[in-house]
């Protein structure tokens, strides 16, 4: 992981984007698409959905944490543990708002909680998706669902997880990097400044 962190927006945000394109060859998961394709896809999502510019690059960055840690344990060839926290932590220190790094923190938690509270949500998990489950403390019981559905920023978490489980398309063709990279830039250049 690099660091210390440069003190300026552009240089951090490609030394971020540059996590993401050395996930080009890395498989995502036990799904059929590259950790870097997930991310352009779950990113595409956002921005189609009109989502704000901070809710775009929290999908961009979900699974960054994957992608950071080399040496981090992983889930038995299901990903880094607990790359939710990695990812999330790295944007904070990198100057990103939590506006970006909360909904990434909360992506896992997310689906613990939709296994929960909406029928049919964990029969539709992929395959590798419920593997992870396992690993990840399984559906949140009542009493943790609960205190989580009162949550101020629940659409948002939940948003970014709806986008993240619809970007494994082997077959889609979406933006690359570079759409973002002014997004990122002025998300850098604003958040350090307030
Ligand atoms: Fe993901």
């Amino acid at each position: 992981m690099v660091g210390p962190w440069s003190t300026a927006p552009v240089t951090v945000a490609d030394q971020l984007l540059a996590y993401l394109a050395g996930g080009e060859d890395r498989d995502y998961i036990g799904e059929s698409v590259s950790q870097l394709a997930h991310a352009l896809q779950a990113a595409d999502r956002a921005r189609r959905a009109r989502a704000a510019g901070e809710l775009v690059l929290a999908a961009l960055f979900h699974d960054v944490g994957h992608l950071v840690a080399p040496g981090a344990p992983t889930m038995d060839g299901f990903g880094v543990v607990d790359h939710e926290s990695i990812g999330a932590d790295l944007l904070a220190r990198a100057g990103c708002s939590p506006a970006v790094t909360e909904p990434i923190r909360e992506h896992v938690r997310a689906k613990r909680y939709l296994c929960r509270r909406k029928a049919g949500y964990l029969a539709r998990l992929s395959p590798a998706s419920r593997e992870t489950l396992a690993r990840q403390g399984g559906p949140m019981d009542e009493a943790e669902a609960a205190t989580y559905a009162a949550r101020p920023d629940l659409a948002a978490i939940l948003a970014v997880r709806t986008w993240d489980e619809l970007a494994k398309d082997p077959g889609a063709r979406v933006p690359g990097l570079d759409a973002y990279r002014d997004l990122l830039i002025a998300h850098l250049a604003r958040s350090r400044t307030c």
